[in-house]
């Protein structure tokens, strides 16, 4: 059954009731827009071919002045958990989505202009996006792709040569930025939030959730549809009631665990690399299991589990890096509620989909660190050693672990030379802390010894599974001033060295430093919600 959105297509902001979306056509004011950045990998995606990119028309198709031929535009309906509260209807306030193409493998994407003008769910803001944020969604949806990363990915960024004015949070004064589109491509941009919207509005709105999920699942999870899965799953509920639950007799049972299961792997890659999303609101959660809404992200620099990226939320940490984890079940529970709320799983099966989420996100984290280190096996003691070795000394959480494949077995060091293979990143240590320091490599190399890989297999795969180059903030910042300025190059080179973060790239060395004194001047790295 098709869910019509409400029939005056227009983008007067309200509340849009019995609809998942809403057509909404793209109306960001546009003037000489120019291309800043592309993707090629993007493009292959949708066998688009690259000479497309040059053609004149091109930025006036994805900011949205000139109409896509066979495009019906559409805005989403969500709801959301706002930092821990309910918000009510949310949705896409500057997201509209031009279509899905079918590529050659019959794979369905979707095209989404974001920026590029108001729609029903824009509430009280301008339905804009300025080029300082789009860049840096732009860049880490591509990076946290090549980082291995579920994400939604960019298939492009233009300027609409059109200024936007934004109060500048840390002090208060608005500033005239230039506004941009990028164009965002996923399977689906369904969130938790596209199903709690509906359970929200009472009985009658259920029968939404429930055609919803079975649009999700017969186009993203097909398998469920005619489950052949012959394994019930038997598991304890913790109070002695030993409880089956089987997966195969209630296929929302089974898509909520595989959601719980995704959310939990994606968590976890966030926790390997460093990556602070920032905004974990249930509005933000992919039912894909998609990095989503590059808004106030960092990763880490220095290791400090309090990271908080996102300035206004510095004062509770909600979303800091280490409550990542537990912010990723808090919203499976919403999740699950949801599913309940509308009687497509019951209290048993939402409990199993959060008891999976901590298994999964547990097995998936340990092996992540397990290869971190190049171990055979998970050590607990050694990891959790180090990571507080590294929050005591404020290491560099990606230097590190590409210095550690340096560490070598085959020679007998005197406990003076110990240190010396990690000397680049363990600058600043005091002589009280280098005990602490020899000991834990004292210990590792022991466990490294005990696993029996040979020094030049460990380190190919540390190196594989540890980058060099990640997306520090400075580094995004660096190009965002000089794109402001007129010249894109820097986000082009970027693009290009994040797209190969495990190799070695001669020359582009500079990419891999720590930040400069200047990104820690108060506003210049800082970052907020919305922008
Ligand atoms: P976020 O915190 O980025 O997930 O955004 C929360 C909600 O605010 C979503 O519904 C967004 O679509 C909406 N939103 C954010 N920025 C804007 C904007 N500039 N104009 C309209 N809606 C916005
Ligand atoms: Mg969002
Ligand atoms: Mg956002």
């Amino acid at each position: 059954r098709e869910l019509p959105g409400d029939p005056r297509s227009d983008n007067i902001p309200r509340q849009v009731f019995h609809a998942c979306y809403s057509k909404v056509s793209p109306s960001a004011e546009v003037e000489n827009p120019q291309l800043v950045a592309w993707s090629d990998s993007v493009a292959k995606l949708f066998d688009l071919d690259p000479k497309e990119f040059e053609r004149t028309d091109f930025p006036l198709l994805f900011s949205g002045a000139s109409p896509l031929v066979g495009a019906v535009p559409y805005a989403q309906c969500y709801g959301g958990h706002q930092f821990g509260m309910w918000a009510g209807q949310l949705g896409d306030g500057r997201a509209i989505t031009l279509g899905e193409i079918l590529n050659s493998k019959s794979e369905r994407w979707e095209l989404q202009l974001k920026g590029a003008g108001k729609t029903p769910y824009s509430r009280f803001a301008d339905g804009l996006a300025v080029l300082r944020s789009s860049i840096r969604e732009f860049l880490c949806s591509e990076a946290m792709h090549f980082l291995g990363i579920p994400t939604t990915r960019a298939l492009c960024l233009v300027t609409t040569g059109k200024y936007v004015t934004r109060d500048m949070f840390y002090d208060g004064n608005p500033k005239d930025e230039p506004g941009a589109i990028v164009c965002r491509v996923a399977q689906s941009f369904l969130r938790f939030g596209s199903f709690q919207i509906h359970a929200s509005r009472g009985k009658e709105d259920l029968e939404i959730v429930r055609t919803l999920a079975d649009y999700a699942i017969r186009h993203h999870f097909p398998h469920l549809e005619n489950m052949s899965r012959s394994e019930s799953l038997s598991f304890s509920t913790g109070d002695e009631d030993h409880s089956v639950v089987d997966l195969t007799s209630n296929k929302y049972a089974a898509w909520a665990v595989e959601v719980a299961d995704h959310t939990a792997s994606l968590i976890a890659s966030w926790q390997g690399v460093g990556f602070t999303h920032g905004v974990l609101n249930t509005d933000n959660m992919s039912i894909l299991g998609l990095t989503i809404d590059y808004g106030p992200f960092g990763f880490l620099d220095a290791f400090d589990p309090s990271y908080t990226p996102n300035t206004t939320d510095i004062p509770g940490r909600r979303y800091c890096f280490a409550n990542q984890p537990d912010i990723g079940l808090w919203n499976i529970a919403q999740f699950a509620t949801t599913l309940s709320a509308a009687q497509l799983i019951n209290d048993k099966e939402a409990n199993y989909a959060m008891e999976r989420y901590g298994t999964k996100f547990m097995d998936e984290y340990q092996a992540i660190m397990t290869r971190k280190l190049g171990l055979a096996k998970y050590n607990k003691q050694l990891i959790s050693k180090l990571l507080n070795n590294m929050a005591v000394d404020k290491v560099d959480y990606t230097n590190f672990f590409r210095s550690l494949s340096n560490i070598k077995t085959d020679q007998n060091n005197s406990e003076e030379e110990l240190l010396v293979p990690l000397k680049a990143v363990l600058l600043d240590i005091g002589q009280e802390r280098k005990e602490s320091w020899k000991s834990w490599v004292q210990s590792y190399r022991q466990e490294l010894v005990a696993s029996g890989i040979s020094d030049e297999q460990r380190k190919a795969a540390m190196d594989s599974v540890n980058p060099k180059y990640i997306l520090r903030n400075y580094l995004c910042q660096s190009a965002i001033d000089a794109a402001e300025l007129g010249d894109f190059g820097e986000v082009r080179r970027l693009l290009k060295i994040m797209e190969r973060p495990f190799d070695e790239q001669p020359g582009m060395e500079k990419y891999a430093r720590l930040p400069p004194a200047w990104a820690y001047r108060p506003g210049v790295c800082m970052l907020s919600c919305s922008s």
